[in-house]
Formats: structure tokens, C-alpha cells, sequence
């Protein structure tokens, strides 16, 4: 099926777009709808996810209908930081084929001229599958925050730092795939390597945009927020994808600015796996 405005707009689980492969999963409503300046379209999200909680449709499950209620927190965070909200677009750039711009949806274009078009779709397909856009996002995310906690014992280049960053992401990438998500039907382990490579590469080269000029090296680090968000709302289904918690997930529930409710962390300690969310379940026992 070819990735439409069902895909793109989507706010519930699920996901089954090998047109994008589920790279272009939710972002672009969720972004809309926290971009509304009243904050009026952010407020209704919360109510519709609070009700699919409080009075459960048969097609979600409890864990979903939690995850849900974590996004509405989301949404509302992205509305209250502009920065966020963009440097939260900023990093759909590589995955997002809408505008005319030749910068932007780079790196799809780039994987089908090494792959040509049979065997992208192939991928695509399996990628939604295996939640591979998600999972690279959000080890990209883990990258970035391992490198932090490097990095706050010497000063080092952007560049330098960003270069390692991308190595390291590209490395955890590819042991997810070799360890739990197999390989794409029809295509090879090298293959599958050259996507990683191209895809990590358009994601870092996204950052220094964002921190070019005089800003320095500590703001990489303030990169991981806008990572992690895309990781969430990207997601087809948080609640069963454990990179997707740990990495992204959980440190947004126990970040102060992004202020996910009390109630909401609750919910997800109740219904997802306690050890996909150490930090958040760590905060609840204070
Ligand atoms: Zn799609
Ligand atoms: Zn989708
Ligand atoms: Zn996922």
C-alpha cells in the first residue's frame, strides 16, 4: 500500500504502510495538531486520549490506550516549545518526500537508486514490520546519550562528536537487526548495512543545522529531545517496541519540561514492562 494521509495523520497504533515503511508514520498530524497556536486541536488530542483510557475502544489494548495518554503529554509539550516542535521537523528532513525541496526526503531517494525500486519496497515492507525507522531513531537517541555521558569529561569537536555518534548508531543498528529483526526478504546483510549507513548519515547531518554557528558542542546533546519525540510519534505501537520505551519514552516521562502527568507514568508502569521503563519506575518509588 502506498503511504497516504491515513499513515501520515495517524494517531492510533498500527501502521501497515510499506509505501514509507513507517517512516513517515503520525509525525506529520501530530506536528499539526501541536503546532495550532490556540492549543485548542493539543487539548482536544488529550480529551480523545484520555476517553480511549478511561472508556477503552475494543481495538486498543490497555497498554496502547496508556501510550496514548503519554502522546496527548507529548503533544502538549510540543505545543508549549516551539524549539522542540521544530527541531522535532527538523529531523523528519531525511524521511519526509512532501516538499519540493531537494534537501528534503534525501535519503529515501538515495535508498532506491541503491536498491531500485523492487527491492526498496521490499525493505519498506519489512521495515514497517520490524519497526526499523523507529529503532534507528531511537538507537540514534541512545548514541547521543551514551556519547553525553563521555562527553562531560573533556571538550571535543562537533564534528568529532557527531562522527561518533553516527558510528555508534550505525553499530547498534546493525547488531538489532543481526540479533533480533532478521533480514529483509530478498535483499542482503550488505544491503541492509548500506540503508543503516545512509540513514544514520542523513540523521546526523540533520543536527549540525540545528547547532551550526556559535552554539557549540552541548547543543548535540540537547538534540536527543527532538530525537526521542520523533522516535515516539513515528512508532506504529510504543507499548511493544522496547528501544522505542527505554531510549525515548522513558526519559521523556521523568524529564521536568516535557511534564508527563503523574497519573499517565502510573498507567505505563501498570501496563507496559517495568523494565522498558527503569528511570520512570525508579521516579515512582521516591
Ligand atoms: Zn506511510
Ligand atoms: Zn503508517
Ligand atoms: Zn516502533
Amino acid at each position: 500500500m502506498g503511504h497516504n494521509s491515513r499513515c501520515a495523520e495517524a494517531t492510533r497504533p498500527g501502521c501497515r504502510c510499506t509505501g514509507c515503511g513507517g517512516a513517515q508514520h503520525g509525525w506529520q498530524g501530530t506536528f499539526t495538531i501541536a503546532a495550532e497556536p490556540t492549543g485548542r486541536r493539543a487539548r482536544e488530542f488529550a480529551d480523545d486520549r484520555e476517553k480511549d483510557w478511561q472508556n477503552k475502544p475494543k481495538s486498543l489494548t490497555v497498554a496502547q490506550a496508556a501510550v496514548g495518554c503519554a502522546l496527548a503529554d507529548i503533544v502538549g509539550w510540543l505545543h508549549r516549545e516551539k524549539a522542540l516542535l521544530e527541531g522535532a521537523q527538523e529531523v523528519t528532513r531525511p524521511f519526509d518526500r512532501r516538499k519540493d525541496d531537494p534537501e528534503r526526503g534525501r535519503l529515501l531517494r538515495e535508498i532506491e537508486n541503491r536498491l531500485g525500486p523492487d527491492r526498496t519496497k521490499m525493505f519498506q515492507g519489512w521495515a514497517v514490520d520490524v519497526h526499523f525507522w523507529c529503532e534507528l531513531l531511537a538507537q540514534a537517541a541512545h548514541a547521543l546519550e551514551s556519547l553525553r555521558r563521555v562527553y562531560r569529561h573533556g571538550l571535543q569537536a562537533v564534528d568529532v562528536l557527531l562522527a561518533r555518534a553516527r558510528e555508534t548508531a550505525e553499530r547498534l543498528v546493525l547488531q538489532v537487526v543481526d540479533e533480533h529483526l532478521g533480514q529483509p526478504p530478498g535483499l542482503g546483510r550488505q544491503e541492509v548495512q548500506t540503508v543503516i549507513r545512509l540513514a544514520t548519515g542523513s540523521l546526523f547531518e540533520t543536527l549540525p543545522l540545528a547547532v551550526r554557528g556559535a552554539l557549540g558542542a552541548d547543543a548535540i546533546f540537547e538534540f536527543i529531545w527532538p530525537v526521542r519525540v520523533l522516535a515516539v510519534v513515528m512508532c506504529k505501537d510504543p507499548s511493544k517496541h522496547e528501544a522505542v520505551c527505554q531510549y525515548c519514552l522513558d526519559p521523556i516521562c521523568v524529564f521536568t519540561r516535557a511534564k508527563v502527568r503523574t497519573e499517565v507514568r502510573d498507567r505505563l508502569l501498570e501496563n507496559l514492562k517495568r523494565e522498558w521503563l527503569p528511570l520512570t519506575a525508579e521516579l515512582s518509588q521516591q
